[in-house]
């Protein structure tokens, strides 16, 4: 996966001087988060500074992105959310690429903070496990557990959605929206604005527009935290002729 919008290497530089403002340093944390090739870059600035020369290795943007509300559900996990993200397509100038749905489909995966369990039965064991691995940024072993889990608990609206974002990281938008669907079809939930979301970023993903189009009308009409974002999307696909 290439980064579809390499974070400036001043934002970096300042990152790493600690000033950025809290927005910015958790906008830049969920980024580097989800982006191998920034991670390596922030790395190997980092590294430049000779910034790390005492200490050891620190990784901030794995547990430290997203410092927004938090969402206790009982599950032994509480989930924290990014603040929502702008728009990732570039725009395009006049000797732009013609234009690529699936360059709407970046996003920032929501971020999350494992704790620790408090019990729970066989499907609990196995979500904290998913979100574990999610923790780590390794999407194909989060897919085994959160799969299994979703299995064990069909009325848990989390597994399938950290599944599908799982499977839209690692780079499988179909099945990211088949997993999606199953926490959107359990209706009001925690999850449903979110899950609506990402379906809509499979579907561009997938460079199904009016499919893409439909996920997005139905979050307009949520009129939630992304309504921002959703406008812009929904601006976007009508000015490239989608409706
Ligand atoms: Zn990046």
């Amino acid at each position: 996966m290439s980064c579809a919008e390499p974070l400036d290497p001043d934002l970096l530089e300042s990152y790493l001087l600690g000033r950025l403002a809290p927005d910015q340093r958790d906008e830049l944390e969920a980024h580097v988060f989800a982006c191998p090739e920034c991670a390596e870059r922030l790395e190997g600035l980092e590294a430049l500074r000779g910034a790390l020369a005492a200490g050891p290795r620190r990784r901030p943007w794995v547990l430290g992105a997203g410092a927004a509300a938090a969402l206790a559900l009982g599950l032994g996990i509480t989930l924290s959310w990014p603040p929502a993200s702008p728009v990732d397509a570039p725009d395009p100038g006049p000797t732009a690429a013609p234009f690529d749905l699936a360059s709407l489909g970046t996003f920032e995966p929501p971020a999350y903070e494992p704790r620790r369990l408090r019990g729970g039965g066989e499907a609990e064991r196995r979500f904290a496990a998913g979100m574990e691995a999610y923790a780590r940024g390794d999407w194909v072993a989060a897919l085994t557990d959160l799969e299994q889990a979703t299995r064990l608990d069909a009325s848990s609206p989390a597994a399938p959605f950290f599944a599908g974002v799982c499977h839209l990281l690692a780079g499988d938008a179909e099945a990211g929206s088949a997993a999606l669907a199953a926490t959107v079809a359990l209706g009001e939930t925690p999850y449903l604005e979110d899950a609506l979301y990402f379906q809509a970023k499979a579907q561009l993903l997938r460079r199904d527009g009016a499919a893409a189009r439909t996920a997005l009308a139905r979050l307009e009409a949520i009129d939630g935290e992304r309504a921002p974002e959703v406008r812009a999307l929904l601006e976007r696909l009508a000015s490239a002729g989608i409706d």
